[in-house]
């Protein structure tokens, strides 16, 4: 039987299809821009780097700010989110791991996982993020009412643009940004190029980075986690590691864990051992690594 997540979520996809219904609008493409990239930097800084890998510290205020633009993405609560994750690290493509095409499939690994109320309704109590942020009244609520503010985001959208604010503000990047980050789970785990030899089949990918806001270099962070950054070079687009970096800059952010230099001269070794890595001399990790 279809669950209650599964027929929210599906309602929601379909409701993407309006799209057509609406006058098309350069001005709206910037709305979808905006929701979606906006709710993804949420996801990617809040839900993946701060609660999963607690790779930097941050200001409690912006902390909500980020936590709420994540919750808007309608992909659950903070600690549901990032519990889960802990456990994809763990377990990574092999048993135990919530969302492994690998050991799953392509499709439960992508949506079917996320829909599967009765398997990974919750996290166990003592997994480590419920242990560091449920006690948090305002983080504790969030990841508990969690419909509430996508629910306000669609109606605030609707009454201050009608009709096609709702759908290019809400219902199609609400579906964009949740393929771009299931795409994390799926395509970074068999389509890319892989820098580290990690024992799970993570890949890095420009593609899913620029739509899931810098994540796609997972094949990276699966081979260093507690980085702030996912694109370990400037020339790996990493927005969210961009604006840690600018938080840190004005105080709003702190302890910021950067990629140590062994993982760096490991990457030199990795690449020379490739083949047809010899040939991108120009990428050569010789050159020094963005600001550290
Ligand atoms: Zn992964
Ligand atoms: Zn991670």
């Amino acid at each position: 039987m279809i669950s209650l997540t599964g027929v929210i979520f599906w309602l929601v996809q379909a409701s993407s299809l309006l799209v057509f219904t609406v006058p098309f609008r350069w001005s709206y493409v910037a709305l979808w821009a905006a929701s979606h990239f906006l709710r993804g930097m949420g996801l990617t800084l809040a839900y993946h780097r701060y609660y999963a890998h607690r790779a930097f510290q941050m200001n409690r205020a912006a902390r909500l700010f980020w936590t709420v633009a994540g919750v808007a993405a309608m992909q659950k609560g903070p600690l549901w989110w990032a519990g889960h994750h802990v456990y994809h690290h763990k377990y990574a493509d092999r048993d135990g791991d919530p969302h492994s095409p690998r050991v799953s499939g392509f499709y439960y690994a992508h949506l079917g996982w996320f829909l599967n109320d009765s398997r990974h309704h919750k996290v166990d109590p003592t997994n480590p993020v419920l242990r560091a942020f449920g006690a948090v009244p305002e983080l504790a609520w969030l990841d508990r009412f969690n419909v509430v503010p996508p629910i306000a985001l669609a109606a605030g959208m609707y009454l201050y643009g009608g009709f096609p604010w709702l759908v290019w503000g809400f219902c199609v990047p609400t579906t964009t940004l949740a393929h771009a980050t299931f795409a994390i789970n799926t395509v970074n785990h068999m389509f890319g190029t892989r820098r580290f030899k990690t024992a799970d089949d993570s890949t890095n990918n420009a593609l899913t980075a620029l739509f899931a806001v810098g994540e796609g270099w997972h094949n990276n962070h699966h081979r260093y986690q507690r980085a702030a950054r996912n694109g370990f070079y400037w020339w790996e687009f990493d927005p969210t590691y961009y604006m840690i970096r600018l938080m840190e800059k004005v105080g709003l952010a702190w302890d910021v864990q950067r990629v140590p230099e062994r993982i760096y001269r490991e990457a030199e070794v990795g690449a020379a051992a490739l083949p047809e890595a010899s040939s991108a001399a120009t990428t050569s990790p010789n050159s020094a690594p963005l600001a550290s």
